[in-house]
């Protein structure tokens, strides 16, 4: 196996058993990158000077007897999470070139556990998308089919872990970004609880949706990157004030009892019957592991994106309100007044998907529609929230596909912005509702892998990582990578 396709746990071992080094893995990661990026355009920015003195750092930590899980593991960030000193764009003309002064928290936790970012993985503008085609700078391939989209929003750090240019990365999900890229590129993406994870220094896209989360090549390593990443923290007034576990603990327990649910609503008209039919299996799989599993229904699933394709965009018109040329990011130049200056900035500064969000969430909110609007999608919000809560007295999990389908080919829904945000049918509930979900690889169709979502009630990661880590030890799909 080649050294930039090992786990965390693989490499990990590897470092303490002191038979590569930190800065062996980082090189052969770098060579990677060096070798594929041009295909599939994952990152924004390298960060090869960064990583290798990181790198350097690691092996002396380990050396001294003083690793964690992480040290000495390359992985990539999001570039929309802020590093200090490291150009953090959100792919946006607004934000090019700009440097932040300062880390987000997520950053500072892993630098703190020894790791290496070798990069700032590509994103859609301002994380709005679902194909990473709505970035300023490039789109993303897919390393499966380099003629189609890794899914967005997170499709650089997706595509990245997949094609082996990372060993894991961070991405933010605010209606599917981490999950839905996870299962177009057949890695695990895992959205947590609202609050588990400090948004502190995640450029704000939708502030009440928005979670940061591991993108990994198996559930164990989703667990080490949650148990470094997740605890509260005084910067983010939404953060949870919890302790918690070794989510690594939750592995390797089996599922025998465990109440797994099946909601109807997620079997919808349109969907590609190679995806069902893999749900269907993996359901299967489930239940010969001794799992309870059994139909069930959450009707406003149906009202829920339209809920998300209100509230997300209502939160960001007004946060990205900030982007007005004066303090940071993109100023225009030539203009004649004050007025001009915001208009020309915010105007040449923006890509078209983002000033439809600010179009759509301006209007959402205006005097006069904020009824019609933002407050019965608020309102159908808390019922979505009970509907979740009810399903969860009952069961453990519920299991769904990640996406409707796989990967589309790239050019195929940036005309038809309705077509995009359908594909985010199956993500966004976890998001309005404010409940931890994951995407495995449950399958391939046509040589594209398909995404396997479980869902579970607030808090209750260990049951996700302990769920997925069963049914990805019994099936041999997380062991495939891409031949790219
Ligand atoms: N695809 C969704 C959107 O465009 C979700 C994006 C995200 O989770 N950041 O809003």
């Amino acid at each position: 196996m080649e050294l930039s396709d090992l786990t965390i746990g693989q490499a990990g071992d590897l470092l303490a058993q002191g038979d590569i080094t930190s800065t062996g893995l980082t090189r052969a990661v770098l060579d990677r990158i060096a070798a594929v990026e041009e295909r599939t355009k994952a990152f924004v920015t390298v960060t090869e000077t960064l990583a290798m003195e990181q790198a350097e750092a690691a092996d002396h930590r380990i050396k001294a007897g003083d690793a964690r899980p992480l040290t000495g593991i390359p992985m990539s960030l999001k570039d929309n999470m802020s590093t200090r000193g490291v150009v953090t764009t959100c792919s946006s003309r607004m934000l090019e070139g700009f440097v932040p002064t300062y880390d987000a928290t997520v950053a500072r936790r892993l630098y703190g556990e020894g790791a290496v970012m070798v990069g700032k993985g590509n994103l859609d503008e301002f994380a709005m998308g679902s194909s990473t085609e709505n970035s300023a700078f490039h789109p993303t391939h897919n390393p499966w089919d380099l003629d189609r989209a890794p899914g967005g929003s997170s499709g650089g750090p997706a595509a990245a872990v997949s094609a082996g240019e990372a060993v894991y990365s961070l991405g933010s999900d605010t209606g599917g970004s981490i999950r839905q890229p996870a299962g177009f590129c057949g890695v695990v993406g895992l959205k947590p609880t609202y609050g588990l994870v400090s948004r502190y220094g995640l450029i704000a896209f939708a502030s009440s949706l928005d979670q940061i989360g591991p993108i990994t090549r198996d559930v164990a390593d989703a667990a080490i990157v949650m148990t470094a990443i997740a605890g509260y923290d005084r910067r983010d007034s939404t953060s949870i004030d919890y302790t918690p576990p070794d989510y690594t603990q939750a592995l390797g327990k089996d599922v025998r009892g465990l109440r797994v649910g099946v909601p109807r609503e997620y079997f919808v008209d349109g969907m590609e019957p190679g995806v069902e039919s893999a749900v269907r299996e993996a359901i299967r799989v489930l239940g010969d592991l001794g799992a309870i599993v059994e139909e069930t229904s959450l009707p406003h699933t149906p009202q829920a994106l339209a809920v998300y394709y209100i509230i997300a965009p209502s939160e960001a018109s007004a946060n990205l309100a900030r982007y007005d040329g004066v303090k940071y990011g993109y100023s225009a130049k030539d203009a004649s007044s004050m007025w001009d200056a915001l208009e020309k900035t915010r105007q040449e500064g923006f890509g078209p998907e983002v000033k439809r969000r600010i179009m759509l969430g301006t209007y959402a909110l205006s005097a006069g529609y904020y009824d019609a609007y933002y407050l019965k999608a608020q309102r159908v919000r808390t019922l979505i929230r009970q509907e979740f809560d009810e399903a969860f007295q009952k069961f453990d999990v519920l299991v769904t596909p990640t996406s409707p389908s796989v990967a589309f080919k790239l050019g195929e829904k940036t005309e038809d912005p309705m077509s995009m945000y359908l594909n985010d049918i199956f993500t966004q509930p976890a998001n309005i509702a404010g409940v931890p979900a994951i995407s495995v690889q449950g399958g391939m169709v046509d040589g594209l892998p398909v995404g396997l979502q479980f869902t579970a009630s607030h808090m209750q990661e260990e049951t996700l990582l302990r769920v997925s880590h069963a049914y990805e030890q019994a099936t041999e799909w997380h062991h495939l990578r891409p031949n790219i």
